[in-house]
């Protein structure tokens, strides 16, 4: 995405007079904080959870070599691949590989920022595929060729108005005269252009919210669906994501969810929560065949063991400007780049400069609202401080390096003097580096040796090199620059076997940080805390008392709600053995998930209270396909599996699979009732790319259980 940071003065008068932005942003401005004010005054260890997320991350960014290496190694044993990015462009060059190496045409993408802060998707266009954004505000941007302006709710600037005319201009295939008028109508026409994009994917790119070192799993947080369809559907799942999204373990990444929600929408938990750790397993019924991870550094690990090092905590939560006078004035194009408000006023700095960035930190009151709600304690107001005085200190740029960048610049201009150049350079540095394999000081390029070691070239590049290897050996550089650079901060701040020893201990402790008490209570008041929970959330509950009798209740909801008498079942021993032939008008189906089933059956592993969560995990009897592409989802759920929380529900997995002799499934998923979103005028709709609607079967009699280790 192409910077207008430096015009913020500009942008922001404009946006000030645009009548539109500033309905939006007035209604913008209360909901969230309100949403949120209510999820935080209904959780009472809040403001402990805030702490305890700082600590986490703290941790993890002074062991952070460390983590990336245990998460790379993770990712590998499960199958997947791992490739280093130091900047965009070699993150972008790594994912055009791949997708040329697939063949692929056509790509689908869930929601990432990182993908827009290297303009991923024109650098595929040009390479002649066809990108496709799924998020329905980021496909309502993308048909406008606009950016997102804020990194939750990246259309809120826009009416319903705007995106009907938006939509007629494009989906030119159908009726001129259809009606558009409401918010659902817009939803409906989206949800079933996006459907066919979904199926006909070849490769599909999400971000990450979280990535955890102890298992390798990658984890995306929508309310829409849509990430689960983009990484479960194609052939090729592709993640990218930044270094500083990793944490140490499932409990860790817990801890972090429980704030991640509330501070960004105000709710307890976001409808869909998936955790992916490598491709497809041999007998997953879905699943895709390959899965990469590209991790991008573009400047983080500079900021690490310096002033700005704090901004790494950030969890892109929104909750800083939903909560900013400035940004409720002039939303977020006003910016000029991929991340508005108060967090990019600090990152934006670090990632363009300060000379593009580096008016951004001047668009502040310091009324400290953001820092008072940030769910990381990221002290915002000081952080901007600090870019302030590094615009200052620009002017006094030393003669060294601008005559240093003109002859750079000179040679730049010539390509094959360039080159040459750069090869006898480059030859020079491999054999004066050779022996120790890095210089820790370089004449012209103190900036970069005083804060890391430079790692010596090893020769000219090769014009010999397959497409494969030369991006095996471009991640190899690219991961021995990131990792050196975050050990030569840390090196001087910790003792190594201290270190070594505290990340070994952190990954087997599986300690729990803090669990809100709601959960935990006695069994029967957690299975009421758990229906009280769902139906909060739209989704139904209806007790079972034996379980039996479920075919016939399935029969009669399918009936109530004039859908076909058909039914794909989760091929679960649990549901196989249940008797449906009673039933002769009911059709089902046992298998995976199809883009026909209106309707799916599903076994949970667990229900957790504490959020009215549902938890579920791919394998030979289950898989996303079911639980994502009908339009409604029944579960079942045995009363004695609701458990009181996340980390409950991480310890009956952790025995499941190790009495299977099985690791971490491909996917694991919380579904916290049906697909939803607030993209078009921030109004609350249900089934966008997800099922619209939830039902959960509690059963309750243990009577006629089946046999135990089914
Ligand atoms: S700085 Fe804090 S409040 Fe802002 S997006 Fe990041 S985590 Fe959320």
């Amino acid at each position: 995405m192409k910077s207008t940071a430096h015009a913020f003065k500009d942008n922001a008068h404009r946006a000030m007079q645009d009548p539109q932005l500033t309905r939006a942003l007035n209604k913008f401005k209360t909901g969230f904080p309100m949403k949120r004010a209510q999820a935080v005054a209904a959780l009472p260890e809040f403001e402990a959870l805030r702490d305890v997320g700082k600590a986490i991350k703290d941790h993890t960014l002074a062991h952070l070599d460390l983590y990336l290496e245990t998460f790379e190694r993770n990712v590998r044993a499960a199958g997947g691949h791992v490739h280093w990015a130091r900047t965009a462009e070699e993150a972008r060059s790594i994912i055009r590989g791949i997708c040329k190496a697939k063949n692929a045409r056509l790509v689908t993408k869930g929601k990432s920022m990182v993908s827009e802060e290297i303009g991923l998707n024109a650098s595929l266009q040009e390479d002649g595929l066809e990108v496709v954004e799924t998020d329905l505000g980021e496909y309502i941007l993308q048909i406008r060729n606009e950016a997102p302006s804020h990194i939750i709710a990246p259309a809120l600037h826009l009416s319903k108005e705007q995106v009907a005319d938006d939509f007629r201009r494009v989906h030119t295939d159908l009726p001129a005269d259809r009606r558009l008028s409401e918010p659902n109508d817009l939803l409906t026409e989206a949800r079933v252009r996006l459907r066919n994009k979904f199926l006909q994917a070849d490769v599909g790119i999400t971000g990450a919210n979280f990535l955890i070192a102890e298992t390798g799993s990658t984890v995306i947080v929508t309310n829409e669906g849509n990430g689960d369809l983009t990484q479960s559907l194609p052939k090729t799942h592709i993640v990218l994501t930044s270094i500083e999204k990793v944490v140490p373990t499932l409990e860790d990444a817990s801890t972090l969810l429980r704030l991640l929600a509330r501070s960004a929408t105000g709710q307890e938990f976001t409808s869909y929560t998936t955790f992916s750790t490598g491709p497809k397993r041999a007998d997953d019924i879905d699943g895709p065949e390959n899965y990469h991870v590209v991790l991008l550094d573009n400047g983080r690990s500079a900021l690490l063991g310096t002033e700005m090092q704090e901004v790494l905590r950030c969890i892109r939560c929104g909750a800083c400007m939903n909560h900013c006078p400035v940004y409720h004035a002039v939303g977020g194009h006003a910016y000029g780049w991929v991340y508005p408000g108060p967090i990019g006023s600090v990152i934006d700095p670090a990632i363009l400069g300060v000379k593009e960035a580096g008016h951004l930190p001047n668009a502040s009151t310091f009324c400290g609202r953001c820092e008072s709600v940030c769910p990381v304690r990221i002290p915002l107001p000081k952080l901007m401080r600090h870019w302030r005085e590094k615009e200052f200190e620009a002017n006094l740029q030393p003669k060294a390096m601008r005559y240093g960048i003109g002859v750079w610049g000179w040679f730049a201009k010539r390509p094959a003097l360039y080159a040459a150049a750069a090869n006898i350079g480059l030859r020079a540095m491999a054999a004066v580096g050779k022996r120790r394999g890095r210089f820790k000081a370089l004449p012209l390029a103190g900036g970069w040796t005083d804060t890391r070691d430079f790692p010596a070239p090893r020769g000219p590049p090769s014009r010999n090199s397959t497409g494969a290897a030369a991006m095996a050996e471009q991640s190899n550089a690219a991961r021995d620059g990131v990792l050196g650079a975050i050990r030569k901060a840390a090196s001087h701040l910790r003792d190594e076997a201290a270190a070594r020893a505290a990340v070994e201990q952190r990954l087997s402790a599986h300690a729990r940080n803090l669990l809100p008490a709601r959960g935990q209570i006695p069994h029967a008041e957690r299975v009421e805390l758990f229906i009280r929970m769902a139906q909060a959330v739209a989704a139904s509950v209806e007790r079972v008392p034996e379980r039996s009798r479920i075919p016939q209740i399935v029969a009669d909801y399918l009936s109530v709600h004039n859908l076909p008498a058909r039914l794909r079942a989760a091929p679960d021993p649990e549901l196989q053995s249940l008797d449906w032939s009673g039933l002769p008008t009911l059709e089902v189906a046992f298998g995976r998930g199809e883009p026909e089933d209106q309707a799916t059956i599903t076994l949970a592993i667990a229900g957790i209270a504490e959020t009215g969560t549902l938890f579920g995990a791919s394998g030979n009897d289950a898989g996303p396909t079911l639980s994502f592409l009908p339009g409604t989802h029944i579960v079942v759920l045995p009363v004695d599996r609701v458990v009181g929380s996340y980390e409950e529900a991480w310890d009956l997995l952790r025995q499941r699979q190790a009495a299977k002799g099985l690791g971490m499934p491909r996917a694991v998923n919380f579904i916290t009732g049906p697909s939803r979103t607030a993209d078009i005028e921030q109004t609350s709709l249900v089934h966008v790319h997800g099922p619209g609607r939830l039902h959960i079967l509690l059963v309750d009699s243990a009577a006629d259980a089946p046999p135990q280790g089914s």
